[in-house]
């Protein structure tokens, strides 16, 4: 059998490399530090090209049945409501999902894996944490601890590092993680309420702008989600309290009764990317590589373009191409990363907190001009729904 590829981490990213690998008869082991898939609250948004990518692994329409189709997004003022409603009907013939799918990226997580169980080119470890990666000219080698402390050492033809934004594969290859940590903490809260109640003409999706207190309401198949940011001075227990949660709530919309909350996850927003993705046999995909705030919900999706990119290039080198072919990978997808990615989420951000009210009114006049045009504002989708940095980096060789 032909040496397999070992990926660390059991995320969306790696799980859709190990699929497209599997598929094309590439053996894999996935090395997952943690017991089990985590069900928290992560990410929701699947944008049309994503969708279209993971149709090969038979998992949309479940998502689906699962999920919330949303046919529109807005951004709003928080004070005076709609500045700007998208229609993703546009991108029809562009693309089979013209439409943000909400799921939660767990749901992905579970059907891939049980996809990955039934297959015995795959071998799945769970509690294993990789702690060092080495390579030589024809393999890799990488050293994972199990919960007794016991080393294992697994050798392959390549390893993708696909573990997250503390990367041992990052550090593996030398690559340093240039940028900023966002200054708030980003709470996401999920409640049963109805926010339409409140404001009637909301879409699914909607990105609320304001000088003091911007938030984002979305809606996932049985739920509301919210995500405020808070101020990274407050407590771990202050930031997780019912008390903010409720005070935050009550501030979206005022209601009489209590809101009531399902979930409550606080973390730490990065702008990073790695000033490089390879090394030798040795490549980073998803957030090892590349961070960004989740306005736009590009991490997820960016970190799946990623995954398809680079498990293709693995299957063209093992079909017979030079293993210099992981540069094409480095060169598309790190670009994407800087020039859409991270200027689309920062701008996101710029136009939700913008505390100028001649900056935001600037902001608003531009998402007003946007939408009016039917051109601009396909192209805008085509830019946020991640269809065109597909497309233009495809010519870069
Ligand atoms: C708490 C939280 C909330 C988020 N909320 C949102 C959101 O609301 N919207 C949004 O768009 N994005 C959100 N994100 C970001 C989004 O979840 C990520 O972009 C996405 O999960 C990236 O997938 P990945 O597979 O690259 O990395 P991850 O999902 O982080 O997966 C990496 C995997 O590698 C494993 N791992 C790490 N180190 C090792 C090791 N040494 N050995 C073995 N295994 C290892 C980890 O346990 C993990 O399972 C959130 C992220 C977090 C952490």
């Amino acid at each position: 059998m032909q040496k397999q590829v070992v990926i660390i981490g059991a995320g969306p990213v790696g799980l859709v490399s190990a699929c497209l690998l599997v598929d094309e008869g590439i053996p894999v082991t996935i090395i997952e530090s943690c017991s089990d898939l985590p069900r928290d609250l992560r990410a929701s948004t699947f944008h049309p090209p994503t969708m279209d990518m993971l149709e090969r692994f038979d998992v949309v329409q479940p998502m689906i049945d699962q999920g919330l189709i949303c046919p529109t997004w807005q951004f709003r003022d928080r004070a005076d409501g709609v500045v700007s409603e998208f229609d993703l009907a546009l991108l029809k013939g562009e693309t089979n999902h013209p439409y943000r799918l909400q799921c939660e990226q767990w749901r992905l997580g579970e059907m891939l894996l049980a996809r990955l169980q039934t297959n015995s080119l795959a071998n799945i470890l769970f509690g294993l944490s990789a702690s060092t990666v080495r390579q030589s000219d024809t393999g890799v080698e990488v050293d994972a601890v199990n919960a007794s402390g016991e080393t294992e050492t697994f050798s392959g033809a390549f390893c993708v590092g696909a573990d997250g934004i503390r990367s041992v594969a990052r550090r593996a290859i030398g690559a340093e993680f240039d940028g900023m940590t966002i200054p708030e903490l980003y709470l996401t809260l999920s409640t049963t309420y109805d926010f339409t109640e409140a404001m009637p003409d909301l879409s699914n999706i909607a990105y609320l702008s304001d000088p003091d207190e911007w938030f984002v309401l979305i809606r996932t198949a049985k739920l509301w989600r919210a995500l405020f940011p808070v101020s990274a001075a407050l407590s771990d227990q202050q930031v997780t309290s019912p008390e903010l949660a409720e005070k935050l709530l009550q501030g979206a919309a005022k209601r009489s009764a209590p809101y009531e909350v399902i979930h409550r996850t606080a973390y730490r927003v990065h702008e990073r990317v790695a000033t490089h993705y390879v090394k030798g046999r040795i490549a980073i995909a998803g957030d090892a590589a590349h961070v960004n705030n989740p306005l736009g919900g590009m991490g997820l999706n960016g970190g799946v373009h990623d995954a398809y990119n680079l498990a293709s290039t693995l299957v063209e080198i093992y079909r017979g191409a030079p293993l210099e072919l992981l540069g094409r990978y480095e060169r598309q997808r790190r670009k994407v990363a800087l020039d859409v990615v991270q200027q689309t989420t920062l701008r996101n951000r710029a136009i939700l907190n913008t505390r100028s009210p001649e900056a935001r009114a600037a902001y608003y006049d531009d998402l007003r001009r946007t939408v009016a045009d039917p051109i601009t504002h396909k192209e805008y989708l085509m830019r946020t729904s991640m269809i065109s940095s597909l497309r233009d980096v495809a010519k870069i060789i």
